[in-house]
């Protein structure tokens, strides 16, 4: 690891004063440490936030706020998010271990970077890592890479499980810097690879997350999330399918449907929602409303297996929470 300055802030205008290219804050710190010990991310400075108050789960008529400093397994445990965005609990239960989600925060977790085994190996071509330096996974391990919004550049899938329910409930990050704040849909935050991979989001380098609202709605409480994953514990997804359904009678009024696994961004399935929309919810409507799910999807060698298990695992999500109903 490479030294670095530290700092601990004592407010959130502290730890974002003075900020900018080459600084890191550091919560729970379970993917930035690992990163600066792969020396993948060598920041100059690190100005530790963990202390700061920007913690809280709490419900009101607008919807669920939480803290970017809560952790992972506090936000899974409590009472108004299993009852009201069950999908929420399951994708934070489902991911990493038990260790990890105590230790790990909300932000950090919409913040983490890929699990490309090459964007961690310093010894290959990445450009996610150094830009321009070539793309070591279109020609070579890419079982787990992604197969919708990538590009000649980078494939590399989006890693976290959260942020596809959140995504499909139409989320808000709030974020602040020295210059004030603004809050932006999840769905904008993430950014295309494109030709710079090494961009990943909308995120100044000045800004720091302070917490995400989950809208109210009356579908949020009817979901589910549905991970397929090569062992049971402590894997990324290969496909996930994060699914709420409003149901008037046996016809699906609102559908919210998305992807984890397979997009460079967490992905939201729009034209599956339309498909689903103002249909009796059956085993039917399911198998055609995924038929387009991955449409537009560019595999590799690797992963061509994953627009069938897309399909897959949207139906069995769709199964689940009709059969839990
Ligand atoms: Fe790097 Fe992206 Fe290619 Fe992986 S897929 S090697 S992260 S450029």
């Amino acid at each position: 690891m490479r030294p670095y300055a530290y700092t601990r802030a004592r407010s959130v205008r502290d730890a974002v004063r003075g900020t900018g290219p080459g600084t890191a804050f550091l919560a729970g710190g379970t993917t930035l440490v690992d990163l600066m010990k792969l020396e993948v991310m060598t920041p100059d400075r690190v100005v530790d936030i963990d202390r700061l108050p920007l913690r809280g789960i709490t419900l009101d008529r607008t919807g669920l706020h939480v803290g970017a400093l809560e952790r992972m397994s506090d936000v899974a445990a409590a009472p108004v998010v299993r009852e009201q965005y069950p999908m929420v609990a399951q994708a934070l239960e489902l991911s990493a271990s038990a260790q990890l989600r105590n230790m790990a925060s909300i932000g950090g977790n919409l913040l983490q970077r890929t699990r490309c085994g090459y964007f961690r190996d310093v010894s290959t071509p990445c450009n996610k890592r150094e830009p321009g330096s070539g793309c070591s996974a279109l020609d070579g391990v890419n079982r787990g890479h992604a197969i919708l919004g990538t590009s000649d550049d980078c494939i590399a899938t989006h890693p976290s499980d959260l942020a596809v329910p959140l995504v499909a409930l139409s989320t808000l990050v709030h974020l602040a810097s020295a210059r004030g704040s603004r809050t932006v849909p999840l769905d904008a935050f993430y950014t295309l690879p494109g030709s710079t991979p090494d961009v990943e989001n909308v995120l100044r380098t000045d800004e720091l997350i302070t917490g995400i609202t989950v809208p109210r709605s009356p579908w949020a409480a009817r979901s589910v999330y549905v991970k397929v994953r090569d062992r049971q514990s402590y894997e990324f997804a290969l496909t996930s399918a994060a699914v709420a359904l409003e149901l008037r009678g046996r016809t699906i009024t609102t559908a919210r449907v998305a992807a984890g696994g397979v997009g460079t961004r967490p992905w939201r399935l729009t034209g599956v929602e339309r498909a689903l929309t103002g249909r009796p919810a059956t085993p039917a409507t399911f198998e055609a409303a995924v038929t387009g799910a991955a449409d537009g999807a560019r595999t590799r060698e690797h992963n061509a297996f994953k627009p069938a298990l897309l399909r897959r695992t949207l139906v069995r999500a769709l199964t689940e929470l009709q059969e839990s109903r």
